[in-house]
């Protein structure tokens, strides 16, 4: 049972973090829920979390481009918590444009979040993951780990990086009873992409219904977004003993969209 054990979050005050909170927490893991929100806003969700599931938790609002105040953030968070026993490496950010225009500032912010970020938080994890013998890694990578879209350099070569680290970290940690994972999704239904759907059905004069079924099928082979709960259930799984022998893998749930 993973009762009791402690799971960091990185970005869980929203869509694919949040929900994957909300898994683990109805399996009474303690959580460290993690993102851009205020104090207030930060400290009510972890209350929630509290009340309703009767886990310990911990907020905090560091932004992972601040390398000293994020490793800061992780000597705290062990110091409160114990050990972090399953780190989830989902914090994100995107900006579309092609290389020629693309700004310095967002590819190095890009690398700084959906990459370094994951290499300090594992540094400061791993130790203590090994001296117990065990640890779950699961960073949220993405399909564009694995394949490329136009207009997402950063973004893709963040995520593959992440795919890459994984691979290390895997064998690293082999011998320990510690398992490192990526996951790959395709669509996910966020509210990012509600905004895409909508502002297509405008330029392309479709209804809402028609334009989603179009953004999703260009990549896509299956046309349905990813619910976010079954990536915190895919992430569960991972952290399972039935998974104990998957490492260094990194797992699509992209609809074949990485299959053509
Ligand atoms: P989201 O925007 O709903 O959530 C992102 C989270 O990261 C938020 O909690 C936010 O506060 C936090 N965050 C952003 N910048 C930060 C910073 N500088 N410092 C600290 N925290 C920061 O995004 P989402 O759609 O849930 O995406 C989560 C992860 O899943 C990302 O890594 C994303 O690349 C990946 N992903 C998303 C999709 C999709 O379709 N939504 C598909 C594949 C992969």
């Amino acid at each position: 049972t993973l009762k009791g054990k402690v799971s960091l979050i990185t970005g869980s005050t929203s869509g694919i973090g949040l929900a994957t909170a909300h898994v683990l927490a109805e399996q009474g893991i303690n959580l460290v829920l993690h993102g851009l929100a205020s104090d207030a806003e930060g400290n009510k969700l972890a209350q929630q979390f509290q009340q309703n599931y009767g886990i310990e938790t911990l907020f905090d609002n560091t932004d992972l481009k601040d390398e000293t105040a994020l490793i800061a953030f992780m000597d705290n968070a062990i110091e409160q918590m114990g050990a972090i026993d399953i780190l989830v490496n989902n914090a994100g950010i995107q900006h579309t444009e092609s290389i020629d225009t693309f700004p310095a500032s967002k590819w190095n912010d890009i690398i700084a979040i959906n990459l370094s970020a994951a290499f300090h938080t594992m540094q400061k994890s791993i130790p203590k993951m090994r001296e117990q013998g065990w640890g779950r890694i699961v960073n949220i990578a993405s399909v564009h780990g694995l394949v490329a879209s136009a207009n997402k350099s950063a973004y893709c070569a963040a995520k593959h990086g992440i795919v890459g680290l994984t691979k290390v970290a895997a064998l690293e940690c082999a011998e320990h009873g510690i398992t490192v994972n990526a996951i790959c999704p395709g669509w996910v239904d966020t509210p990012l992409i509600n905004n895409q759907i909508n502002a297509m059905a405008g330029n392309d004069k479709l209804t809402v219904k028609q334009a989603k079924y179009k953004l999703i099928t260009a990549k896509q082979a299956l046309p349905e977004m990813t619910d976010p709960l079954q990536v915190g259930e895919l992430v569960l799984f991972l952290c399972s003993n039935t998974a104990r022998t998957i490492t260094g893998s990194a797992i699509p749930i992209d609809g074949a969209w990485t299959a053509q």
